[in-house]
């Protein structure tokens, strides 16, 4: 990540990669962009969005199934956005904000691309991973047809329906 964690840390204003500060008491969790003063939208996660934001419940269930992290934990929002900010340290900036009590979540991102873009990364992220999960699999028919899939796969089209099909503001897609 492109800003350490840091325990106990009770400033409220991040710098954006744009040159922009803003103070995370002014976010929302409800928001998924903002338009900054610098021009462009940027994206916004927070760690209580969760991993059905960006794809269906059934490949985040397939997901915390196939993947084992680090901590133990199981794979959610936070590993899908360490991974976008270790693909692209210089766009994303997070933000740890458990001290401060106030705004209803712990852990902020906040990308110098939009939500849409984000979606895609996202998306061709996991497309990533599960094609490495899967090459490690035991059967070579699981992965011909996994491969398969992919051929015809269009992250693009993806999101778009996707951004259509759900509504954002459901309380499919509130905080947990
Ligand atoms: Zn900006």
């Amino acid at each position: 990540m492109a800003e350490p964690r840091v325990p106990g840390s009770r400033e409220s204003s991040v710098s954006l990669p744009c040159g922009e500060r803003i103070d995370v008491r002014d976010l929302d969790m409800g928001m998924r962009e903002f338009a900054c003063s610098c021009g462009d939208d940027h994206a916004i996660v927070v760690d209580v969005h969760p991993p059905g934001r960006f794809v269906p419940e059934a490949l985040v269930s397939l997901l915390r199934e196939t993947i084992d992290t680090e901590s133990g934990e199981q794979f959610g929002t936070i590993h899908l956005m360490g991974m976008v900010a270790e693909e692209f340290p210089e766009e994303v900036v997070s933000k740890d904000v458990s001290e401060n009590g106030s705004v209803g979540y712990a852990l902020v991102w906040v990308a110098e691309f939009d939500a849409r873009r984000l979606h895609e990364v996202v998306v061709e992220l996991i497309v990533e991973l599960m094609d490495h999960a899967i090459s490690h699999a035991d059967n070579d028919e699981a992965i011909s047809s996994f491969e398969q899939q992919m051929l015809e796969f269009d992250v693009s089209e993806f999101v778009t329906q996707y951004r259509r099909e759900r509504d954002f503001q459901g309380p499919a897609d509130g905080p947990v």
